[in-house]
């Protein structure tokens, strides 16, 4: 981490949603190919009497297929990331410095996976509830579908014939 933030050379990754498990479990209709493409940059800012902050920079695009919660059927929700981190030393000072700190603050770590903290970013992107801004079928009648609903009327209406079984049983 500290070597990849002292490069300050910007990472520009695409990682396939299928190998983020735990996003992948709220996906519906999941393509093999659908990708999240990111970007994760380093930065060193200077802090007066003190060693310089370590920063870091994730943004991320996805289009995730998700449930419609009104038609149950699959709908894409675009989710983005900006955010920023400090590094700080222990969990004891990010949990002090956490209220005061308009930035997340994440606890230096030998190996800190980027990954995790990027899946971690899109769970929370994810909208309560998705919804199509129009679901593909509609449950009312619109006026293009007069035509089929008196074509329809024409059949036997099914309640109808319920009630005609219902009185031939009465018969027998
Ligand atoms: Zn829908």
């Amino acid at each position: 981490m500290q070597a990849f933030v002292q490069d300050g050379v910007p990472l520009a990754e695409t990682t396939l949603l299928q190998n983020m498990e735990r996003l992948a479990k709220e996906m519906q209709g999941l393509q093999p190919d659908s990708a999240v493409h990111w970007t994760a940059k380093g930065e060193l800012r200077p802090q007066p009497g003190a060693e310089p902050g370590v920063w870091l920079h994730l943004q991320a695009k996805a289009d995730l297929p998700l449930t419609c919660q009104r038609c149950m059927g699959a709908v894409i929700a675009p989710v983005e990331v900006d955010q920023w981190y400090r590094f700080v030393a222990t969990e004891d000072i990010a949990m002090a410095e956490d209220d005061q700190s308009e930035e997340d603050l994440l606890v230096m770590e030998p190996h800190f996976d980027l990954l995790a903290l990027l899946e971690d970013e899109l769970l929370m992107a994810l909208p309560l509830v998705p919804m199509h801004e129009q679901c593909p079928v509609t449950p009312t009648l619109s006026a293009g579908e007069v035509d089929i609903a008196s074509e329809t009327a024409e059949k036997p209406n099914p309640f109808a014939v319920l009630a005609e079984l219902k009185k031939k049983k009465i018969v027998i």
